[in-house]
């Protein structure tokens, strides 16, 4: 059975490089009636940030990414969370020691930094591998005895992974290809520390193994890690039945030069977080496409398209779609630009695709703030009408604002183009014909203000501008009658004699 993971280390708010990860692992399970595992890397306790993992969990709410076991989630093979497993990797640890795939080493922080200062005075750059691990304080240059004695001193310890001598680990990356590694150009990888923490490595290669993960997909940033995790397999005895690596494009800036960053979104203005974040450190507040305005359904579509395609003209998924298309054979290879224009036409088209019904009751809760309480039939119109000037449920108000208040001025430009001499004497004839009008419907309306305007034998032109101007503020605005009618007789008569004085 197909299971994947996504196993996210809690530093922070996920990043939308991490959603797309966890899609593309949520997708590939579900297209295979596979499982989804959510899995917490928090070993690094230096790096560990209260919160983020809470954040993890509702940022896969949010997008439906429900995984099937996991922190929160249940699920035979916990715990799932690694710095509650502790105990596990120690019992790996000692057994790689023991069986010669790795080895103590007592070098102290201070003894490495001179070393790597060393090396860069000498514009090298220090490695702790086969070429420097004979001259330094291990269990490979130590005798035994003196290797017993440090340890049971309490003297500080690492231990490091043997890289093997000039080995080629050749791997068919899923989604890369062949790729070949040379194990000269790699170090000896901390493993386990004295603190009784293991590394990323040990512990994501080891939980990988006993969760029963059959194929790992993740960001192309780990991809020099995987010569190491597949030796990893091979000297834990693992090899015969190792899970497939998939290792998914970068995404890229807007310009398509360089990974996407934080600070890309914030100089560019698009979010790079899936939900509001506020730092626990620093109390900064980031914003996220959830507070943004995204509907998760746009998110998950323009994420998906991020490195993937099915293949045709076919832009627009919903979840199940994604599913029933996706495969890692389509990924590319090349890095994923990512557009912030595109971003919100995702964003339009699920707007579009809602019911007026469901926009209305989105589009109150702003209302609702600014205090603004309207009659429910009356909003599902105005929304009907306004929609399709919209990207994001917050656009309504900006398209519709003129529905719920009279302007609170007039655009120069129109006014000194379109308001003429004569323009508030004709206006005041209209608003005493509009006295006379009982029914305010918009068909009605425009029949009988056809008849009158044909009757004074004015051109359209000469007042339906000014009458704009009054009633919303510019030239913009959906059909004017539409206005009337919905704004109501007294509220269109209050506004254009507003206008007027
Ligand atoms: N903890 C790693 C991360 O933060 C997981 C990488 C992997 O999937 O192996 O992305």
């Amino acid at each position: 059975k197909v299971r994947v993971r996504f196993a996210p280390s809690p530093t922070g708010p996920l990043h939308m490089g991490g959603v797309r990860t966890a899609l593309f692992n949520y997708l590939f399970a579900k297209k295979l009636g596979g499982d989804f595992l959510l899995r917490i890397e928090d070993t690094d306790q230096n790096r560990f940030v209260p919160g983020a993992e809470e954040y993890i969990i509702e940022s896969l709410k949010w997008c439906g990414l429900v995984p099937d076991e996991g922190v929160g989630f249940g699920g035979d093979f916990g715990p799932y969370r690694q710095s509650e497993r502790k105990a596990i990797y120690r019992q790996y640890a000692d057994q790689l020691v023991e069986s010669g795939h790795a080895y103590y080493a007592f070098d102290t922080p201070d003894e490495l930094d001179a070393l790597r200062a060393e090396a860069e005075a000498n514009k090298t750059v220090f490695s702790y591998d086969l070429h420097t691990r004979g001259n330094l304080q291990n269990s490979l240059t130590l005798p035994a005895a003196i290797v017993q004695q440090k340890i049971e001193a309490g003297d500080p310890w690492v231990i490091r992974f043997k890289m093997p001598e000039n080995t080629d680990v050749v791997e068919r990356d899923l989604i890369r290809g062949e790729v070949k590694f040379n194990t000269n150009q790699l170090d000896d990888k901390v493993l386990f520390k004295a603190d009784g923490m293991p590394t990323y490595h040990l512990a994501n290669v080891v939980d990988d193994h006993l969760m029963e993960i059959t194929h790992v997909i993740r960001g192309e940033e780990w991809l020099p890690s995987m010569p190491l995790h597949i030796l990893l397999y091979e000297a834990l005895g693992w090899a015969g039945n190792r899970p497939q690596f998939a290792h998914l494009p970068l995404i890229l800036k807007p310009t398509g030069k360089g990974k996407l960053s934080k600070r890309d979104g914030d100089k560019m203005g698009f979010p790079v977080f899936p939900l509001l974040w506020s730092d626990p450190k620093t109390c900064e507040v980031f914003r996220g496409y959830r507070e943004d305005g995204y509907f998760p359904e746009a998110f998950v579509n323009l994420l998906a398209l991020l490195g993937w395609n099915a293949g045709t003209e076919q832009e627009l998924f919903s979840m199940q779609e994604l599913i029933e298309n996706f495969s890692l054979e389509r990924v590319v290879k090349s890095g994923a630009r990512f557009d912030p224009e595109k971003a919100k036409w995702f964003n339009r088209n699920y707007m579009q695709q809602k019911s007026d019904d469901e926009l209305a009751s989105l589009f109150n809760v702003i209302l609702e703030e600014k205090g603004i309480r309207p009659d429910d039939a009356k909003l599902v119109h105005i929304v009907g009408l306004i929609k399709e000037r919209c990207e994001f449920v917050a656009d309504l108000w900006e398209q519709g604002k003129y529905f719920f208040e009279a302007p609170s001025g007039y655009d120069e430009k129109t006014v000194s183009k379109k308001w003429k001499e004569d323009t508030s004497e004709k206006l005041a004839a209209l608003v005493a014909f509009f006295r006379t009008q009982d029914n305010w419907e918009a068909i009605a309306m425009k029949e009988a203000f056809s008849a009158f305007m044909n009757e004074k034998g004015w051109g359209f032109g000469v007042v339906m501008v000014p009458i704009r101007l009054a009633l919303v503020g510019s030239s913009q605005g959906v059909d004017l009658f539409d206005i009337c009618e919905l704004i109501g007789k007294d509220e269109t008569i209050r506004r254009i004699e507003k206008a007027i004085v």
